[in-house]
């Protein structure tokens, strides 16, 4: 769509001027000008970028079978859609828990099969990803790989949905051509997360960029969740910052979540507790039709088996 049709008036008027051709940006598939409507993902039984407000929730890392079917459990009854937990975890230090790759992907399975709900996990490195991908419902990139493009051309021959993070350092166009090689590559189900960005502020973890919601809306259609635990690393903002969140129009949230935060091998002082977390979905279960969004009904209760693929 690199040119519009030049205008000629109705038979008798004068011709009108011809609009200047617009002109794409380096994000050429993932701008609105080549796709004006909302892209809408469809994960399971819930579809993200449409009416409905969709929270993926669970521990930073997957650590052990109790914490993460715990912690899975917790958040389904409160009203989660999606499971989240990392299994490779991109430490800032080499000493610092790593995460327990495949043997925490089969726990997030396990969490699956218990809760019925289907999960997100990071994949850091292109070697992974067969792994990976035959385990989660949804590849996870996380900030510090959001310019790994050799990752990035790999996952765009992915069949599933991709949720990528902005990188620290990134500006929204930066972002949205990272987005644009998962799209050039072929793979379409891409979900964008804002999770704060590196600034001189030191209150806070990172700092919440709640603005870039508009801006990625302007120019994109793809759907943008926030993260406000990675981006506040306080869990005493993450529920008035997920308040903020729904209000400019984010499609969801991705929380921290964890069944005994002070005891976390990972983000610990960012993760909210069970009973948090579950007054934080009901406040905005009330808040969302104001918003003109609505939170899917609350769980049935009842065991139910994914029935998503997967192991
Ligand atoms: C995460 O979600 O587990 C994570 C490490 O987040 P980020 O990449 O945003 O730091
Ligand atoms: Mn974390």
């Amino acid at each position: 769509m690199e040119t519009q049709a030049s205008g000629q008036g109705p038979a008798g008027s004068p011709p009108q001027a011809a609009s200047p051709p617009k002109k794409l940006p380096p994000y050429r598939q993932a701008s609105r000008l080549t796709h004006p409507e909302d892209s809408v993902i469809k994960l399971g039984a819930h579809a993200i970028g449409g009416p409905e407000f969709v929270v993926m929730a669970g521990p930073c890392s997957v650590e052990a079978d109790p914490q993460m079917l715990g912690t899975a459990w917790d958040v389904k009854m409160a009203g989660a859609h999606i499971i989240r937990g990392g299994a490779f975890k991109p430490r800032s230090s080499p000493y610092s828990f790593q995460g327990l790759a495949e043997e925490g992907l089969k726990m997030l399975a396990k969490a699956r099969e218990l809760t019925g709900l289907g999960i997100v996990t990071e994949v850091m490195d292109s070697s992974d990803v067969d792994l990976v991908e035959s385990y989660a419902d949804i590849l996870q990139v996380g900030a510090r790989n959001s310019q790994n493009f050799s990752l990035l051309k790999r996952l765009s021959r992915s069949r599933k949905p991709i949720l990528l993070k902005r990188g620290l350092m990134n500006t929204v166009e930066e972002f949205l051509c990272s987005a644009e090689y998962l799209l050039a590559g072929g793979n379409e189900s891409v979900i964008l997360c804002e999770r704060g960005i590196r600034t001189f502020e030191t209150s806070t973890r990172n700092t919440l960029d709640l603005s870039s919601v508009l801006a990625i809306k302007e120019r994109s259609h793809l759907p943008v969740i926030v993260d406000p635990s990675h981006a506040s690393g306080k869990a005493h903002y993450v529920a008035p910052l997920s308040r903020a969140a729904l209000a400019v129009g984010a499609d969801g949230l991705m929380i921290e979540v964890h069944c005994a935060p002070e005891l976390a091998l990972c983000d610990g002082d960012e993760s909210l507790t069970p009973d948090a977390f579950r007054t934080l979905m009901a406040d905005l279960a009330c808040l969302a039709p104001s918003f003109g969004r609505q939170i899917s009904t609350l769980p049935d209760h009842g065991l139910k088996l994914a029935d998503q693929g997967g192991k």
